[in-house]
């Protein structure tokens, strides 16, 4: 199998998780920016965060054979926070940059005029930057929220396939099918959508413009996910080529759109600004 997992946290993950995903057959991921899981109490929290999305955790991923790239944006939940409204202005600068191929997470969490605002700007964002976008959709009051969402990115004028909405699940995806856009599911260990559902999901509205990722973060999640919901598409009928096509040609398909997914090319450099991933070796000086 191999495997492009659209949608996970790997800055919360330990080095542990890229060895097991390598080893089911991971090659290439998508690293939304998001939450800490606490406020950030300023702007130059997100430079920090940001930097590191775009060097040490791309680094860290290729000493696994994993190519990362991620998606950049002031989250909905602290679009909230006035502290960090500042951070849409900076944007433009790292949606310029190498291995950025999309604007998110934006969208919706409690639907409050700041999130309407920071959405509306950003997805201006992706427009000027010829850039997709990813976008959450809220865990609750989903449907309303979904239907919502949908306006905004109509209104946007963001063309529907630039676009994955995304935590989708049963009630969700007839709406973000019928409007173009993709429609992204999100496979958790235990509440929202499991892999059984998601292969039912499959065999109703088939295989395009569908994305499945592990959403894995700092919360209880799993980043084998992608690779499991593979295993349940084939044990439930679906075969080999179905699955690639959706862990593996549709996330292509979708970030391809940015023009900078990365999936081949030379063996990654053994340190990043003179630090690596290892400790107790001499190549290994920078850890602590
Ligand atoms: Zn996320």
């Amino acid at each position: 199998m191999r495997i492009f997992d659209p949608h996970v946290h790997m800055t919360s993950r330990t080095t542990d998780d890229y060895e097991s995903m390598a080893a089911v057959g991971v090659t290439a991921l998508v690293e939304p920016a998001f939450w800490l899981g606490q406020p950030r109490t300023s702007v130059g929290s997100f430079v920090d965060y940001f930097d590191s999305l775009i060097g040490w955790e791309r680094f860290r991923a290729a000493q696994f054979g994993i190519r990362h790239h991620c998606a950049l944006a002031l989250n909905p939940k602290e679009a909230n926070d006035p502290r960090c409204a500042e951070v849409v202005d900076l944007l433009p600068r790292y949606l310029a940059k190498d291995g950025v191929v999309a604007v998110g997470e934006v969208g919706y969490d409690s639907m409050t005029p700041e999130e309407d605002d920071a959405f509306a700007r950003q997805l201006e964002l992706a427009v000027a930057h010829h850039l997709p976008a990813l976008v959450h959709t809220p865990h609750r009051d989903k449907h309303a929220g979904t239907l919502r969402t949908l306006d905004v990115v109509r209104e946007s004028g963001l063309p529907p396939e630039r676009v994955v909405v995304d935590h989708l699940n049963e009630v969700t995806v007839r709406a973000v099918k019928d409007s173009g856009c993709w429609a992204g599911f999100s496979i958790y260990p235990d509440t929202k959508m499991d892999e059984r559902r998601m292969v039912a999901i499959l065999r109703e509205y088939g295989t395009e413009r569908v994305l499945v990722n592990s959403a894995a973060d700092w919360g209880r999640s799993d980043p084998l996910k992608t690779y499991r919901t593979g295993r349940a598409m084939l044990d439930a009928g679906f075969d080999q080529s179905d699955v690639d096509a959706v862990l593996w040609h549709n996330p292509v398909a979708f970030y391809g759109q940015s023009g900078r997914l990365v999936l081949d090319g030379p063996e990654a450099p053994s340190t990043f600004a003179g630090n690596s991933i290892l400790r107790g070796t001499p190549a290994g000086g920078g850890g602590s």
